[in-house]
């Protein structure tokens, strides 16, 4: 397991006290975002510590920027979640958010690739914050699966995959969940935004 530095800790836990994260089992994060790109892209790199040099699109268009080139696999990964997201919202009757070209997907290096029962689990450490003594915490800082960084530009930060990329769609889907809901039932986004009062994903079924 690689243990992100404490400079890196304190960054991200200031920045999670700042602006409120919610988490969950297995488990993600989010944090309020801005608009622009370049706000969006130093959110990014705030909150990973990565520097993000590659850009591209999934094959239904939606904007990937990466620490390094991702696989055509993720790309798809990144899709199938999200058009399984768009496919529910919609049958509940959402509009808004629902468009593939919508979303920007940052890809960061891992911060540790195994959890703690040695499965394959790549994921980015996250200032605990509101997490501080729950399971979630391992000494000020949690393994997220993903993390959202902005709802009015909808953008979201997961970690590379090599490998189970069924996983990658899960960590779309579910960060995708808690935009969406932001867009279309800001009522059910406030129940379901901190995980650690309860609760996980999929919220939408
Ligand atoms: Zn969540």
């Amino acid at each position: 397991m690689y243990r992100p530095s404490v400079k890196r800790i304190v960054r991200l836990s200031l920045a999670a006290l700042l602006t409120g994260a919610a988490l969950l089992t297995g488990g993600e994060a989010g944090a309020q975002g801005r608009r622009s790109g370049s706000r969006l892209m130093s959110q990014a790199e705030y909150y990973t510590g990565d520097q993000f040099r590659f850009e591209t699109q999934t094959p239904r268009g939606a904007r990937v920027v990466a620490v390094r080139r991702p696989n055509v696999e993720t790309l798809r990964a990144i899709d199938r979640g999200l058009a399984d997201l768009f496919a529910v919202a919609r049958r509940r009757g959402y509009r808004a958010a629902l468009n593939f070209t919508d979303y920007t997907i940052f890809v960061a290096r891992a911060d540790r690739q195994r959890d703690s029962a040695g499965a394959y689990s790549p994921d980015i450490a996250v200032g605990a914050a509101q997490y501080r003594g729950s399971v979630y915490d391992k000494g000020g800082y949690v393994f997220a699966a993903g993390m959202v960084l902005s709802m009015d530009q909808p953008a979201f930060v997961i970690a590379e995959h090599e490998r189970d990329f069924q996983r990658v769609a899960n960590v779309a889907r579910y960060e995708g969940e808690h935009i969406v809901l932001y867009h279309n039932d800001r009522r059910l986004y406030s129940q379901t935004a901190d995980h650690s009062r309860g609760g996980s994903h999929p919220i939408l079924q």
